[in-house]
């Protein structure tokens, strides 16, 4: 008898599981079981299903570096043993926590799908059964019996994107998240459409590795007509501080008056790695094309290109945590690791 296909379901928490309390009227997460109960349609799937779930499943508000690391060791711990994998997380952060995935889990040969839902599977208009249905199917994918996705994907709304391109736009539609600058890698519709030439190339045989060791201490900052040294200082005194992300205008601009600059030179000289994302959702950080962004370059600040905050903070954080020279940090940030950059 052929061997089925083994998915691990991992349920972190999130709106998908959640049901209404009675006593505050607001949504909180439930146990898995009754998850799992809520959809029979789950035994009707060509392939073996174990889940495990957070022993207290969170509204992704709650989500944090160190549950990361509970994800990425229970991946790690079911590697071998799982085709592919199937986290449930709430939308709120799961950009985040998926970006985060995809940088902690180095040389991943298997599918790691983050999901979740805008309604309760419980409620009669739920997204969350195609959602899930849908991803186990993608996590399930192989091609001469090898996973086909072998990355951190998102599947949300009848599209499967890379996970660290993604950001969350709507709080109402299920149309919740968008890959502004990377098209996506599977669309569902009356079959599933997979774009092999989005996906990551597949690993050759190199040792699958997990980081665990993300430094949170970053901090974001987005620029707005007004902002003054007051607010740009205050940031910089944050003890221990050690990464920051600039959230620049338009292709990468940012004042040029001398209060900006003069800061960001000494906290710089002084060990910060300073990033340049951009506020627009689309479209590149480019450097040097107004006059606007040419002290930045001067400045050696780190050129975001397309990243999304999402990826650009945790990339900080993973590589914070691998104790880079500066010059070698800045070479790094702006190479694509995981697909995450243009
Ligand atoms: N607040 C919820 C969460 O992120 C929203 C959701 O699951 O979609 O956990």
């Amino acid at each position: 008898m052929k061997n089925r296909t083994k998915i691990l379901l991992i349920y972190t928490g999130g709106t998908i599981g959640m049901m209404k309390d009675y006593g505050s009227g607001a949504l909180k997460a439930f146990d898995f079981d009754k998850l799992v109960k809520n959809i029979p349609e789950l035994s009707q799937l060509d392939c073996d299903i174990d889940a495990i779930s957070f022993d207290n499943p969170i509204d992704s508000s709650n989500m944090n570096p160190e549950y990361w690391g509970t994800m990425a060791s229970l991946i790690e711990g079911n590697y071998e043993s799982h085709d592919g994998f199937v986290v449930l997380h709430g939308s709120d952060t799961m950009s985040y926590s998926a970006s985060a995935l995809s940088f902690m889990l180095e040389h991943l040969a298997k599918p790691v799908i983050f999901t979740g839902s805008q309604l309760p599977i419980g409620d009669l208009r739920t997204d969350a059964k195609e959602n899930l249905i849908t991803s186990i199917q993608i996590a399930a994918l192989k091609k001469k019996g090898v996973p086909l996705v072998q990355e951190v994907g998102l599947y949300f709304e009848y599209k499967l994107y890379r996970a660290n391109r993604t950001t969350k736009i709507n709080a109402e539609h299920f149309q919740a998240f968008v890959s502004p600058n990377y098209p996506p890698l599977v669309e569902s519709g009356v079959f599933l459409k997979v774009y092999e030439e989005n996906l990551l190339p597949r690993r050759g045989g190199k040792q699958f590795k997990v980081h665990k060791n993300m430094n949170s201490n970053v901090a974001i900052l987005k620029l707005f007509p007004g902002i003054g040294p007051n607010v740009l200082d205050s940031i910089l005194k944050i003890e221990g501080l050690k990464g920051l992300i600039l959230e620049t205008y338009g292709a990468g601009n940012a004042p040029t008056e001398n209060w900006l600059v003069d800061s960001l030179k000494k906290a710089i000289s002084d060990g910060l790695h300073v990033v340049n994302v951009t506020q627009c959702s689309g479209g590149s950080v480019s450097i040097g094309r107004y006059e606007t962004s040419q002290h930045l370059e001067k400045l050696q600040i780190i050129n975001g290109k397309d990243i999304t905050t999402e990826a650009a903070v945790t990339k900080l954080m993973y590589l914070l945590g691998n104790g880079l020279s500066p010059k070698l940090f800045k070479t790094i940030f702006e190479t694509p690791l995981r697909g995450e950059v243009g």
